[in-house]
């Protein structure tokens, strides 16, 4: 993005699991020893210069949570929900992932921030406009003013699904989504977010296909559900 923020996703190498979470899983409810993924978040945090981490127990819904109301105290117990926002410098977000889509928010002007995490459910449940909506409640937020970036994840070549999902797919977000047989949840975002007034221009998409690519990235569908997460964060830098 922009010296703004700092934003990132981290890869899968470097880290202390074990297989199959080799090596660097960040997620501690995927059943991995709890003392690794302690000292791989120690491990990216130091190296991301990230503060406080926010993060939300993710249950592919469209809820959104704005932290800057108890921002600095991370809750023992992280709330669910599946989309974070915010406008605090001390503050990170982050949501975990493998193969669901992470999508960057930064709106330039305010500035704030927002991440969400979009699998299929969130995807068609527009999680990516309702962050959009709660950035607007909670800080005025402009879809004109955003910059969007949709992370590494399961892209159309790898992602196959039912015929009947294709449809109410296509219904929802245009025939262009699928091709017969797969679903691009790229571009069921992407078309969601350009209806919600997002210039095209504003919105780059990571070419990268975690299905594809599990030399570098963990994939709950490659890997049968048997393996770790990736963490997806932003901040906004101080001073910005
Ligand atoms: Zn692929």
């Amino acid at each position: 993005m922009t010296d703004v923020v700092t934003a990132g996703i981290s890869l899968r190498h470097g880290g202390v699991s074990r297989a199959p979470y080799t090596s660097l899983n960040l997620a501690e409810h995927v059943g991995d020893d709890e003392s690794a993924v302690a000292a791989n978040r120690d491990m990216l945090f130091q190296q991301a210069n990230l503060k406080n981490l926010h993060y939300c127990c993710q249950i592919h819904s469209a809820s959104v949570i704005d932290i800057d109301n108890g921002a600095g105290t991370i809750p023992e117990d992280p709330p669910e929900a599946d989309a974070l926002v915010s406008t605090d410098r001390e503050t990170a977000l982050g949501i975990f992932t493998a193969d669901c889509v992470p999508i960057f928010i930064l709106d330039h002007a305010t500035p704030a921030i927002g991440i969400a995490h979009a699998g299929w459910r969130g995807t068609f449940a527009r999680i990516a406009v309702n962050t959009l909506a709660q950035m607007k409640a909670s800080f005025g937020t402009l879809a004109t003013n955003c910059q969007i970036h949709l992370g590494p994840s399961i892209q159309k070549c790898c992602y196959t699904v039912s015929t009947e999902l294709l449809d109410q797919f296509a219904e929802r977000f245009g025939s262009t989504v699928h091709d017969g047989k797969n679903l691009s949840l790229q571009d069921a975002n992407l078309n969601q977010l350009v209806e919600a007034g997002l210039p095209p221009t504003s919105i780059s998409v990571s070419p990268l296909c975690t299905a594809c690519r599990t030399d570098l990235f963990y994939s709950h569908r490659a890997e049968n559900g048997r393996t770790g997460r990736m963490l997806s964060f932003i901040q906004l830098n101080a001073g910005s």
